[in-house]
């Protein structure tokens, strides 16, 4: 079922949006090499519940922790652990789902620790520019497939490959809603976007091939060729003209 939201819902989502943005920025000035994954995710659990909010992901479908810490190969659903260490020349992506006032947004960043290779950096450059490309098909009227296919065009464009089992959603009264909104596709294709519609946009890419395999925690999904992954995510609202990110620029 596609949920439309009003204008006064959408406030409430922009306002769990702005929690997002800021613990984005706050558990990015805390990356150096020798702190644990599981830090960081305490980190972002303390930092959502000090703002008033609930780390959304936490129990979802049984999931274990506030975000989700994505490592190099890791393209997505990783856990934060003790045992794994930051070192320099890492990427690391944070996925955070705010729910205040019953209401729900989700973003996505990808950092490096230190100085990173020359790949690591146009991944994660072109993994950014491949989310806010594919945000400006978005539109009222316009057919969802417009924006997936730009994201492909985009990161094939640079090299990069787009897992075809994960993607993007709608979110806002839960955290993953119809419709499933892949980061490949045709132009033309696909439901039409409403006025009102809140959705998730996630460019997942890979700088190797696109193929993924998941680790045995069951969560964690990695590149089957392990080559590094990135990640970049906003929540946004369709307008009449366009889209209004709820996420932070
Ligand atoms: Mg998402």
């Amino acid at each position: 079922m596609i949920n439309i939201y009003s204008d006064t819902e959408i406030e409430k989502i922009k306002k769990a949006g702005v929690i997002n943005k800021q613990c984005h920025e706050y558990l990015a000035s805390l990356i150096k090499p020798g702190i644990s994954t599981k830090y960081l995710d305490d980190e972002a659990g303390n930092f959502i519940k000090s703002h008033g909010g609930i780390p959304a992901s936490k129990g979802y479908e049984g999931f274990p922790c506030n975000i989700c810490i994505s490592l190099n190969d890791e393209i997505v659903h990783g856990i934060g652990k003790d045992n794994v260490l930051l070192k320099e020349g890492d990427i690391i992506t944070f996925d955070i789902m705010t729910k205040l006032d019953g209401y729900i947004a989700d973003s996505a960043t990808t950092w490096p620790v230190g100085k990173v290779s020359k790949e690591k950096e146009h991944l994660m450059y072109h993994t950014k520019r491949a989310l806010y490309a594919g945000l400006k098909e978005l539109k009222a009227g316009v057919p969802i497939g417009n924006c997936s296919a730009r994201i492909q065009q985009y990161a094939e464009k640079h090299g990069l490959s787009v897992p075809h089992e994960i993607g993007g959603h709608g979110v806002g009264k839960d955290v993953h809603e119809d419709p499933f909104i892949p980061n490949y596709g045709r132009y033309g294709e696909g439901m039409i976007l409403k006025k009102g519609q809140v959705i998730a946009i996630e460019p997942m890419l890979t700088a190797g091939k696109r193929q993924v395999a998941i680790m045995d925690d069951d969560w964690t999904i990695v590149s089957q060729d392990g080559s590094p992954s990135a990640h970049f995510e906003h929540t946004v609202a369709i307008t009449e003209d366009g889209y209004e990110i709820l996420t932070g620029e």
